[in-house]
Formats: C-alpha cells, sequence, structure tokens
C-alpha cells in the first residue's frame, strides 16, 4: 500500500525550517522517501494533493490521563465525575470517548499518566488491536504512592506502599501486569495533600530508597519510570532516584536546574492544565480555591519553567487532561509564553517527547524509517504556534482517521 502526499509546506520536526513543495512517499505504514515535488517515482500510489496544508509528525502527548478529568464533547457537557461508585464499563465508556477527541486533535501517541485497575494498559491493548479508536497508549498503572499519601476517593488511580520491599513488589505487579512506564508519586498535588493532610501544594513524598527500588525493578525489562513531582525537593529526590522523567516539575530552584542538567533528566511540565483550571475551573465543577489556588501556581511555576528552558533542560510536552481546554496546542502555546520558539514548542510536542519515550526510532519526525504517523494542518504552526489547533487530516501507521469524530471548534475557541 502506497501514499504519496504532496504538501504545500512540510514541517518535518527535526529541527529543520519548514520546506516548501515536498512530496512524501509512505510504503506499508512508514516513510520510504521524501523530495521536492515531482522528484518521487511512486507507480500505484494513492496520490494526496494538499497545495495548502503543513504535513507534519503525529504529536504525542507525554502525560494525558483517558479516565479521570473527564469531558464529553456529546454537547460540550462537562463531567468530573471521577467518584469511585461509578461502574467501571462507564469508566471505560468515557476513557473510549477521551481518547477519540485527543486523536483528532492531532495526537497519535499518547503516555497515559496512570489510572487505577490498569485501565491504560486496557486502553492501550483495545487501540491497538483495532477495537475502538485512539492514539499509540504508552502505559503507566495506578500511581505508586507512600502510604496516606494518596488522595482519598480517587478510584484505585494510586496504591499505596510503605518501605523498599512493597515499593519494589508494587513495581513487579506493574510490570506483570504490561505497564511501560511506572509511575512513582513522589509529591502532594497542588491541593497539597488528602483527608485531613492538607499542607504547603507538592510536598515531598515517599524516600530515595523507595522510589529508587522502583526504578531498579523498572530498568530490568527496560521500561521507564517517572515521577509527579511538586516541590523542589520532590524534584531533587526523583532525579537522585534515577527517574527517567520528571512529571510537572512544579517548583524548580537553581539546584534542581543543576541537577536535571547533570544527569540529562527531561522534564514534562504540564502547564495547560493550570491554565485550564484557572481559567475554567470552577465551570468545569472544582471549587473556586482550586482556581485561585491553580492560578497562584502556574504563575510561579511558568517563571521556574522559564529559567529552566533558558539553561537548556529538556522539557516534553503534556497537558495532564482529558480535557480540551488543556489540549497540547494550547500546551505548547504555553511553552512558547516561557521563551521557545514556535519550532522549539512543535519539537517538544514531537522528536523531543520521542526521544523522552525513546520512541524515537519509530516516530517523532517526518523521516525516511519513521512510521507514517502524520498530520495535516490548515495553517503552519512554525508560523503562528496556535495553528496547531488548525488539524484537519490524520494518519496513523499511513492509514487515515475518519474525520470529523466530534466536533471541536467550540472548544478550541474558548482556549484562543
Ligand atoms: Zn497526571
Amino acid at each position: 500500500m502506497k501514499i504519496l502526499f504532496n504538501v504545500g509546506r512540510l514541517l518535518d520536526a527535526t529541527g529543520a525550517p519548514v520546506r516548501e513543495n515536498m512530496s512524501v512517499l509512505v510504503e506499508d505504514g512508514r516513510i520510504t522517501q521524501i523530495g521536492a515535488q515531482g522528484t518521487i517515482e511512486a507507480a500505484g500510489a494513492t496520490v494526496i494533493d494538499e497545495p495548502n496544508k503543513t504535513l507534519m509528525p503525529g504529536l504525542i502527548d507525554l502525560h494525558f490521563h483517558h479516565f479521570l478529568l473527564l469531558l464529553s464533547p456529546i454537547g460540550g457537557a462537562y463531567d468530573v465525575s471521577t467518584s469511585t461508585d461509578e461502574l467501571i464499563a462507564t469508566k471505560i465508556f468515557k476513557g473510549a470517548n477521551a481518547a477519540k477527541v485527543w486523536l483528532q486533535s492531532g495526537v497519535t501517541t499518547v503516555r497515559d499518566a496512570g489510572a487505577g485497575q490498569f485501565l491504560a494498559v486496557a486502553i492501550k491493548e483495545a487501540i491497538r488491536d483495532g477495537y475502538t479508536p485512539g492514539a499509540r497508549v504508552i502505559a503507566s498503572g495506578p500511581l505508586i504512592a507512600q502510604t496516606g499519601g494518596f488522595r482519598p476517593g480517587s478510584g484505585g488511580h494510586g496504591v499505596e506502599v510503605t518501605g523498599v520491599d512493597e515499593a519494589r513488589r508494587e513495581a513487579r505487579l506493574h510490570l506483570k501486569a504490561g505497564v511501560d512506564v511506572v509511575k512513582i508519586y513522589g509529591a502532594s498535588t497542588i491541593g497539597g495533600g488528602g483527608g485531613r493532610l492538607i499542607s504547603d501544594p507538592g510536598w515531598t513524598q515517599f524516600t530515595v530508597e523507595e522510589m529508587r527500588a522502583i526504578v531498579e525493578e523498572a530498568h530490568k525489562p527496560k521500561r521507564l519510570t517517572s515521577c509527579h513531582t511538586g516541590s523542589e525537593q520532590s524534584i531533587k529526590n526523583a532525579v537522585l532516584a534515577g527517574v527517567d522523567f520528571i512529571d510537572h516539575a512544579t517548583f524548580m530552584d537553581q539546584e534542581c536546574i543543576d541537577m536535571l542538567l547533570e544527569t540529562n533528566t527531561p522534564i514534562v511540565p504540564t502547564q495547560a492544565i493550570a491554565w485550564s483550571l484557572e481559567k475554567y475551573g470552577v465551570k468545569m465543577g472544582f471549587g473556586a480555591h482550586i482556581a485561585r489556588v491553580s492560578g497562584e501556581v502556574s504563575e510561579k511555576s511558568m517563571k521556574c519553567l522559564a529559567d529552566a528552558y533558558r539553561q537548556g533542560v529538556r522539557i516534553g510536552a503534556g497537558t495532564d487532561a482529558d480535557n480540551p481546554h488543556a489540549s497540547l496546542a494550547k500546551e505548547c502555546e504555553l511553552l512558547v509564553e516561557i521563551g521557545m520558539s514556535n519550532m522549539e514548542a512543535v519539537l517538544a510536542a514531537t522528536k523531543s517527547a520521542a526521544e523522552i519515550l525513546r520512541l524515537d526510532r519509530d516516530i517523532g519526525t517526518v523521516e525516511v524509517g519513521k512510521l507514517a504517523d502524520l498530520i495535516l494542518l490548515d495553517k503552519d504552526p512554525a508560523q503562528d504556534i496556535r495553528n496547531l489547533t488548525t488539524v484537519s487530516r490524520i494518519f496513523q501507521s499511513g492509514k487515515e482517521v475518519v474525520l470529523p469524530l466530534y466536533d471541536l471548534t467550540s472548544f478550541y475557541e474558548k482556549v484562543n
């Protein structure tokens, strides 16, 4: 099966500038030739002529949740039901729905950053085997948290352990269940804790030794680890434990930045979720205090992130969402706000993201040999990062996704 794309602009996400009037040949799901239009011999190929569109690799969201904050695109209703008494089957239908929404926004690979009952592994396999449409999923299990460290009433989203042995045992169970990235919960949420235990946002949890045991286990079968962090110390602990990448990295001091640079550890800052909670939190059904705290945290966190970026810390794009207010396009827009060029922000959601997941042999750029996870946009994001919201056609391993699954225009209008 051959497809020849003739496109107005090619943004290959290698870091090279956008090239005009290019062709890309795809054979059996992989890219086999790239060249100026008219230079590729492609007898028998299906030709896709898009002289006004920009072709680029599918986006990669490094921090998504299919089964958390659920927003139904049907009728635009919000649904923040994460309650424990929701039927598991209901949760699964909603998760499949979230997968479609994210795919339609141009995300062809997501890392599900954790869900109870290994639901992220379940949806990964369901999508892979063609039961329901969605991006390729890189799955985490329930968040491994310290005893008493996880907020109650979250439907098994976290599992609590004490000590090196229990941490090690839990990691082994996650690997057995098919987890790709073992997720460690190294700090409280921005809310500051659960039950009656409320403290500063993102206070430190776990000892370095407990986290190191999890990392050791994950690395044996060559799986990755990530750590939910908030405070400066929680980031330092995660780096000391040898975690592969850092989720949120909300507050960073100079020592944090130095440690991240020394160890070449990437961060996935997830600014879009705080932005969306500040702006739409009350409308979405959260308390006014969540909206307020999100605003405060976001302001300080954006400054830390700008510092880290200027000094060269590796940064990948993630949303921590499944609500389109916190789209990956929005995350990239916020990365431009902290100083990245449009192209650098695009790379954070493509090439760099693929490298962080160690999938850069297969995805993340438009290069010969890579899988044809491709998107066509009406407008060029290298000109204006907000053009990432203009995705019009999506291909997964060379196969076109039938669109539209949903009408997302109203969400994007709100986002912009
Ligand atoms: Zn998350």
